[in-house]
């Protein structure tokens, strides 16, 4: 099985050995590929991009991935003790396969942590990228010490992860937190991403703020224009901006009425408005919120940078090889 191999280590008198890493972080996107050696800290080494190219197909750019990570390991000249990689879904955790990533056309039932394994001769993982983002933030970013977080990057899209109890929330099989998809009008308009209608990421995520932005009558504007209209004063800006605002709030009001998270984090390109986006949602989301939940609830930006897809991918690595973690069928 291929991720039979990361099981929790042994120690000599059989007792579990956390992880200590470092850890390899290899992160597949629709338009880079990223690879880096992360130590347990969360210190990013040899950090290497390079665009994905994906109409290549897999063979061809899973060796240049695997390129970019021997380049990584010689950069940061250290030893690695497993290798996490993170993807775009539908992908299958426990077995380690991409399914049919939306971002991938033709990348279909690819075993990439038995390719992976076998390029690095360690054990290897893989998840959802939004999900090992969500535990990046949790490991080593915002949501430090929290029990349960939920996660949201909005950006092309909007994606998500969820922690509860301390632990990488995946779903039977690893495409769980699907937070995108979270209805905030259900006759609203059409998602992209799933074909339904009314998905939060039909209203928040950069592409829609860009869209409706243009059916207002602003021209060749792009999220980014939105926001610094906004600022300005534009008024047509304004609005698409506010109401960007109340779907956010909208679809986080549910999320933390069903999760009663400690922190919300927001990551992802939308998320570069800082407080112009987050002072709003926060107002709204704590006047709409069930009781207990608004107590607790803080909702803030994310602490990683760019280097999260890697960081993300190291850090399931480490959550998975943690002993009690199941990390396969075996
Ligand atoms: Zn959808």
């Amino acid at each position: 099985m291929a991720t039979a191999g990361a099981e929790a280590a042994l120690a000599d008198d059989g007792a579990a050995v956390s992880p200590r890493g470092p850890m390899l972080g290899l992160d597949i996107g629709g338009t880079k590929l990223a690879a880096g050696v992360v130590d347990i800290d969360g210190a990013v080494h040899g950090f290497a991009v390079a665009p994905s190219e994906p109409g290549r197909g897999p063979g061809e750019g899973l060796a240049r991935l695997f390129e970019l990570g021997r380049g990584a390991l010689e950069d940061a000249g250290v030893a690695i003790e497993a290798v996490g990689i993170g993807c775009g879904g539908p992908l299958d955790s426990e077995r380690g396969v991409l399914i049919a990533p939306l971002h991938l056309a033709g990348w279909e039932n690819v075993p990439v942590t038995d390719l992976a394994s076998a390029a690095f001769d360690r054990p290897a993982v893989l998840d959802n990228d939004a999900t090992a983002a969500a535990a990046a933030e949790h490991r080593f970013g915002a949501g430090r010490g929290t029990r349960n977080m939920v996660y949201l990057t909005v950006s092309t899209g909007v994606g998500g992860g969820v922690i509860l109890d301390g632990r990488v929330y995946r779903g039977s099989t690893g495409n769980g937190g699907e937070l995108g998809h979270v209805t905030v009008d259900w006759h609203g308009r059409e998602c992209r991403g799933c074909g339904r209608r009314g998905c939060l990421e039909a209203y928040a995520s950069g592409t829609s703020i860009a869209e409706r932005a243009h059916e207002a009558g602003l021209e060749g504007v792009t999220a980014a224009d939105v926001a610094a209209g906004a600022r300005a004063g534009d008024p047509v800006a304004l609005r698409v901006w506010e109401e960007t605002c109340e779907a956010l709030a909208c679809g986080i009001t549910s999320l933390a009425n069903l999760f009663e998270p400690e922190l919300v984090v927001i990551g992802g390109g939308v998320s570069r408005a800082g407080e112009q986006l987050l002072e709003p949602v926060r107002a709204l989301v704590h006047a709409q919120v069930l009781e207990p939940a608004e107590r607790e609830l803080g909702i803030v930006q994310a602490a990683l940078g760019d280097s999260v897809g890697v960081v993300g991918a190291a850090a399931i690595a480490f959550e998975r090889l943690a002993p009690g973690v199941a990390v396969g069928r075996g």
